[in-house]
């Protein structure tokens, strides 16, 4: 059994292929950015009025002002003011020439084409650059998220370089599992985690390609990993993973070929979690109890598919007052429950163990406890890991 740290570690060693694309930034969204973005032209690209208002000089303040035109946004206008003028102006239009300032319409009153006008203590006018000048990093490697794709699109940026996704396969393994809207017989249960684990691969952008359940039996198991290893990049599988008599994940992975780099880990839950790879393919064997696969994907699988696409994940911790004492007999492992945090305090949750997937109902971070640790007291603040 390795400590989770030393697990980590292994997984963060692997080096993989590194390949990018260019795509639309509209179809770039939850993808791993591949570079980092420089603006092509400053933003603003020219002075531009910050209100809907008159552009004038400020010598002329305090004056009772000629209004020479207009400029609406969008609007190639060459008007230029002289001392005494003024230009109606709005909000996003170019500054004409001669003007340094803009009062806003609020505090305009204007008759028989004069302005007269309350004077403001800003010049409402965003300057060329004023944002974001030509050259500067608008955007460094990152997961693409809604304003990253307003940013690009400001800087006039229609496509990206972004890494390749691994295509992940999954399989869940049991003989006592029923899909969804399938009956139920006597000794059967539901299969979460072929759900589960496939939407945990879409929510984080990679492809997903679920072979559905293989019955607890060597030559069939043996076989889905071999059609999975070759179609895809990782592979996940769930059950089977353990010490149980029909327990053949560990062994048919070897007879396909795959070298197992680490098999049970001093973590809670998730001990029996297995970590392999075959060329440049990789495979994760996951305990079947539900909690176990989410747990282990969070704190490991995810974190490597991203590094597969060249981004250093870092979880988002919460950091709160512990609201409850969290307290256990054993404490060789590592371990994870689920918890929420809101409000700046950190409620556990009920758990009951591993097979407990109603308690990530609730729950919005994971806490941690550390081995050797029996307890956590009341009123400690600590940092819980954002799920
Ligand atoms: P295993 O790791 O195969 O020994 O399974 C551990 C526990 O998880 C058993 O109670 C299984 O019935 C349950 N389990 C295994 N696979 C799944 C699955 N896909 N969905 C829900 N529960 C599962
Ligand atoms: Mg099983």
């Amino acid at each position: 059994m390795i400590h989770p740290d030393k697990a980590f570690e292994i997984i963060k060693k692997i080096e993989w292929k590194k390949e990018t694309e260019i795509i639309p930034i509209d179809e770039s969204l939850g993808r791993v950015l591949a570079e980092d973005i420089e603006a092509t032209l400053d933003s603003p690209p020219f002075d531009k009025s910050a209100m809907d208002g008159f552009a004038y000089n400020s010598s002329d303040s305090g004056k009772k002002l000629k209004i020479i035109g207009s400029i609406a946004a969008g609007e190639n206008s060459d008007l230029e003011i002289k001392p005494g003028e003024c230009v109606k102006i709005m909000t996003g239009a170019m500054i004409p020439k001669g003007a340094n300032r803009v009062v806003k319409i609020e505090n305009c009153t204007v008759e028989n084409g004069f302005l007269t006008f309350i004077e403001e203590s800003i010049d409402n006018i965003i300057k060329k650059g004023e944002n974001l000048k030509a050259g500067e990093i608008v955007l460094k490697k990152c997961v693409i998220e809604p304003q990253h794709i307003g940013i690009l699109a400001s800087s006039g940026i229609a496509e990206v370089k972004v890494a390749k996704q691994p295509l992940v396969g999954i399989i869940t393994t049991g003989t006592e599992l029923k899909n969804p809207g399938e009956k139920l017989e006597r000794g059967q249960i539901y299969n979460s985690n072929g759900f589960q684990i496939t939407a945990q691969v879409k929510a984080m952008n990679c492809k997903a390609k679920y072979y559905g359940t293989v019955p607890d039996d060597k030559e069939k198991t043996k076989q889905i990993i071999f059609n999975a290893l070759s179609e895809c990049d990782v592979l996940i599988l769930s059950g089977g993973v353990s010490k149980g008599d029909f327990d053949f994940v560990p062994n048919m992975l070897q007879e396909n070929g795959v070298e197992i780099l680490f098999h049970r880990v001093a973590i809670k839950p998730g001990r029996p979690t297995l970590f392999g790879r075959k060329e440049n393919k990789f495979v994760f064997g996951l305990p079947g109890n539900p909690v176990s696969t989410f747990t282990i994907f969070e704190v490991f699988v995810k974190p490597f598919l991203y590094q597969l696409m060249g981004f250093e994940f870092k979880p988002t911790f919460f950091r709160g007052i512990l609201s409850e004492k969290i307290s256990r007999k054993r404490t060789e492992r590592v371990e994870y429950r689920p918890v929420i945090y809101r409000n700046g305090f950190i409620e556990p949750l009920p758990y009951h163990g591993s097979s407990h997937l109603n308690s990530l109902a609730f729950a919005n971070a994971l806490i941690k406890i550390d081995k050797g640790i029996s307890e956590i007291k009341k009123g400690t603040t600590l940092d819980v890991r954002q799920i």
